[in-house]
This record gives C-alpha cells, structure tokens and sequence, in this order.
C-alpha cells in the first residue's frame, strides 16, 4: 500500500529502530515509547486489521513474538510484557496496518496502566 506509513518503514523509505526481521515479519521500535523497548510487530503483507487478517499471515506474526520477546527481554530486563492489539478507529487503532504492541513491563511507575 503506497500510501501507508508502516509499508514505507518495510520498504526503507521511512526510518526506522529494527528490532527483528524475517521473510514475513517485521519489528520496530515504536515512535512512541510508552516504555522502554516498546516495539512493534507488523506483517510484510499489508493487511489492515484482524477483521483481514488471513491465518497465514496471523500465524506468520505470532510465530515470531516469542523470539521477539525473549529478545527484548535480553536487551532491556523487564519484569514483564504485553501484548497489545487495536483494531477499528474506535478500539484505537490509528495506523490501519495490522500490528501488535509488545511493551515491556517494569513494575510500579513504568508510566504504563
Ligand atoms: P495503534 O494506535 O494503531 O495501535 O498504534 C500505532 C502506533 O504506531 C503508535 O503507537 C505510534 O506511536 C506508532 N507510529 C506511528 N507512526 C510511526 C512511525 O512513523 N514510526 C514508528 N516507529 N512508529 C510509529
Ligand atoms: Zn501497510
């Protein structure tokens, strides 16, 4: 999709912190750290939201988030992690490419919930 920001970080042509990356999958620091090693985990293919998810590409995105994890939890030594999905405007969703949140969790004041 040419005109959508998460493509353009896959492609290069928007920079991005790269966390992982594989044939299908890949991972970003997000803009936005809502703590420490915040990332996000977004297919290659472009494809919206859950509601277009296809299970190959579901299974290609949760297929990496326990690497992805494990190294996050190497770099940074959170106590903790989330896995967070939005989908729809309304359930918050502002970049209409599927993704999940993995935040990293600290205990009390981590600045999250
Ligand atoms: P959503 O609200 O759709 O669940 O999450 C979108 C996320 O994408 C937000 O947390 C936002 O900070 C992040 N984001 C938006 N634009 C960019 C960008 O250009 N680069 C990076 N690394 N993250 C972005
Ligand atoms: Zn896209």
């Amino acid at each position: 999709m040419s005109d959508c920001i998460f493509c353009k970080i896959i492609n290069g042509d928007i920079p991005s912190a790269k966390v992982y990356e594989d044939e299908n999958v890949f991972a970003f620091l997000d803009i936005s750290q809502v703590t420490k090693g915040h990332t996000l985990v977004i297919p290659k293919k472009h494809q919206a939201n859950v509601f277009e998810l296809t299970p190959e590409v579901a299974q290609n995105v949760f297929a990496a988030v326990p690497k992805i994890a494990n190294g996050l939890k190497k770099a940074f030594n959170p106590i903790g992690l989330n896995v967070l999905n939005n989908n729809g405007e309304k359930a918050g969703q502002s970049v209409f490419h599927f993704h999940l949140h993995l935040i990293p969790r600290y205990g009390k004041g981590d600045g999250f919930g």
